[in-house]
């Protein structure tokens, strides 16, 4: 068996293994990982308290939850079908805040049972004020900067949709004078980053946020924590971001006499790392001298959608039960009948082909795709072109296997269809 990068938690030997047990392709998380992950957020500096919620949107499978409820986060949810479950995995509705694009029809039900609302928008705050007149709400802005690596991760500036432009703070406050509403949060989110200098500018215009409501008790600044997957790629230093977000959060008490509690909500930075896509090369193509070689794998944005959405890069490892001499650049496709289905675009850019380096590839090896944790099993094409739900195992302390999600049968496709012959 080949042998893996440091990095990673997976090994060539355990691959082969999952392989045989549960077939391919199968995701597979890392429980060590996690806790890992968990207890680094969790020591995020701050000043006056802080509580890191999940934003569960990364990858909202019930064995995670359960871990991360048990290592002690609370979530943040992205829809009123999050909250729910959430709370199916055991979180109780008090550790939920949901910030939604879409604010559910019933999230009065949701509010009464104790989750904590943050209006993203006029129409959610009114909405929210019409159903609790003098009721507690949180405010996510659109502080008017954002940082994402694109127009596609980008969730703060002009061109997102995402809370309340900062600019509209008095029909904020006119409304919130209309219905007595006491504002208790500040959200503001604002995409990937991993500059402490950043950090620092954004807690400080969320903080002048902070300042417009007396009531306000904490501020979250929501996730967004750049992850290197590649070895190339530069990570989030946590302990470098956060001690002058903490300073800030000083400064404002001995200005304010206010000591605001700080949130945060990573989903990338928790999950990102902590789990491989294995999956099997089932073909390899060639298109001539003047063209490319491909190896084709038994997956794809069926299961991992980030490379052909963004130009995202992720770890590929081929798996030989006996190391072969030599490598070649191969164009790395999924299995969908779909010319955008690549696992090797240029950085960035998924129209562009980016052929990687890989040992000599035999059909029947077995291929890894690492750093596949956040927004790939949630995110993807699943059901395109028919192909049924991959499986997800999770890996203990112990390092022993467990299937978390069944391959899904192929007739549950078609289950919900209604014969009209
Ligand atoms: C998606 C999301 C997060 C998490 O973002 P990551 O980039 O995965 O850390 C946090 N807060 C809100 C409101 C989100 O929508």
């Amino acid at each position: 068996m080949s042998t893996s990068p440091p990095n990673s938690f997976l090994d060539g030997a355990t691959a082969g293994s999952i392989a045989a047990s549960f077939g391919t392709p199968v995701y597979v998380y890392d429980s060590e990982t996690l806790e890992a992950n968990a207890q680094a957020a969790l020591d995020f500096p701050n000043a006056y308290g802080l509580t890191v919620r999940y934003a569960m949107k990364a990858a909202p499978n019930r064995a995670i939850l359960k871990q991360f409820c048990a290592a002690g986060l609370q979530i943040d949810a992205s829809s009123g079908h999050e909250a729910r479950r959430a709370m199916a995995a055991g979180f109780p509705a008090g550790a939920i805040s949901l910030s939604s694009q879409e604010l559910p029809e019933d999230f009065d039900q949701l509010h009464r049972q104790g989750v904590a609302i943050n209006a993203c928008s006029l129409h959610q705050l009114e909405r929210f004020g019409a159903a609790f007149p003098g009721g507690e709400i949180g405010l996510r802005f659109n502080p008017g900067a954002g940082s994402g690596g694109n127009n596609r991760t980008n969730v703060g500036g002009p061109s997102s949709s995402f809370g309340i432009w900062h600019a509209w703070i008095d029909q904020v406050k006119e409304m919130v004078d209309r219905f007595g509403l006491k504002v208790v949060r500040i959200h503001t989110h604002i995409g990937s980053g991993s500059d402490p200098a950043v950090w620092q500018t954004i807690a400080g215009m969320s903080l002048d946020l902070v300042r417009q409501f007396e009531s306000v008790h904490t501020l979250n600044l929501g996730g967004g924590y750049k992850v290197a997957r590649m070895e190339d790629e530069v990570g989030t230093d946590l302990q470098a971001c956060g001690a002058p977000v903490a300073e800030k959060f000083r400064e404002f008490a001995a200005e304010t006499g206010r000591e605001i509690k700080l949130e945060i909500e990573p989903g990338t930075f928790l999950l990102a790392n902590a789990c491989s896509l294995l999956a099997k090369v089932q073909d390899r193509v060639s298109t001539g001298s003047e063209g490319y070689e491909f190896i084709k794998l038994d997956t794809g944005m069926t299961e991992i959608l980030r490379p052909s959405l963004y130009g995202a890069q992720h770890p590929i490892r081929i798996v030989q039960q006996e190391p072969r001499a030599g490598q070649r650049a191969y164009v790395v496709a999924g299995h969908c009948c779909e010319s955008g289905d690549i696992l090797t675009p240029a950085p960035g850019d998924p129209e562009l082909l980016a052929p990687r380096l890989l040992p000599l590839t035999e059909i029947g090896d077995l291929c890894l795709i690492d750093g596949v944790g956040a927004y790939c099993s949630a995110m993807s094409t699943k059901h395109y072109n028919s192909y049924p739900e991959a499986a997800e195992v999770l890996l203990d302390g112990d390092r022993q296997p467990h299937l978390i999600r069944r391959r899904e049968d192929p007739e549950a496709l078609w289950a919900n269809e209604i014969r009209i012959d």
